[in-house]
């Protein structure tokens, strides 16, 4: 079986990954790839937003990093791209961001329900006791479709992250997935299947398959990662994904070159 790209991966240059692009490049190589991306989170306006990205003036840096294992994994094909942070406001920074290298594509997520709360930092789990857990899902699903409307990305990084602990509303949440998805039916934008889930608490990829039925009954495209931050997690459970992609009845993926999207076989 052929493995679709996987257009989610990190570098030492966040803080919190290890190994270079050459390691991901190189073990992406031996587990019979073709394709991959890298996709570090973006820097921040101000470099003291947090401790998880970046700097401003890495940037170049990175850059360099993915051009070399270009230039030594000729075989591979490798994007250049960035998984950037969407907070409202940040609009004409992240178009900034967009116009200072030929990026592949841009994976937009949402880390912040607000200016402090990174939803998935193991670090502020003691936030998620002062709040319900609906209100973080509402809040975030608002973000995430105004992500959307924003046209300034290709891809919606995992797009329940919330369930990220194990901690998850009472709730029904569908009209708040489906308000969501109708709006990246609408912008054309896809939405990754991403495995790292299977890696943390909640045990389940992002998104969940009521999210992944919902988005093929709207046509919308999706793309695979796995978020690794080490180069042993390149791939990690994709035959896993592509059994739930096909299980709701997805049979194409989509990549993207100079932020134009290609749909291929799945
Ligand atoms: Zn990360
Ligand atoms: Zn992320």
């Amino acid at each position: 079986m052929q493995l679709p790209a996987d257009l989610h991966m990190h570098t030492p240059l966040c803080r919190h990954a290890t190994g270079e692009p050459v390691d991901y490049a190189r073990i992406a190589d031996a587990a019979g790839l073709t394709e991959i991306g890298f996709s570090d989170h973006s820097p921040m306006a101000r470099d003291d937003f947090d401790n998880w990205r970046m700097k401003n003036s890495q940037l170049d840096e990175y850059v360099a990093k993915v051009r070399l294992a270009q230039e030594r994994y000729p075989q591979l094909t490798i994007r250049l791209a960035l998984e950037v942070d969407y907070l409202p406001g940040q609009e004409s920074w992240i178009r900034d961001l967009a116009a200072r290298h030929p990026w592949d594509y841009f994976i937009g997520s949402v880390h912040y329900i607000s200016d402090t709360f990174d939803i998935d930092n193991p670090a502020k789990l003691s936030e998620w006791k002062k709040r319900d857990a609906f209100e973080v899902w509402q809040v975030y699903f608002e973000r995430l479709t105004m992500a959307v409307e924003s046209k300034l990305f290709e891809i919606i990084g995992h797009c329940d992250l919330p369930k990220k602990f194990g901690i998850r509303p009472q709730q029904d949440c569908t009209p708040l997935y489906e308000k969501f998805l109708d709006a990246a039916a609408a912008n054309d934008v896809a939405i990754e299947l991403n495995t790292a889930g299977l890696r943390k608490e909640c045990k389940e990829i992002y998104p969940s398959k009521q999210i992944l039925q919902l988005a093929f009954a709207r046509h919308v495209p999706i793309t695979f990662g796995a978020d690794a931050h080490a180069p042993e997690e390149v791939g990690m459970y994709f035959v896993e994904a592509i059994e739930l992609a096909r299980s709701v009845g997805y049979n194409e993926t989509v990549r993207f070159n100079q932020r134009q999207r290609e749909t291929v076989w799945l």
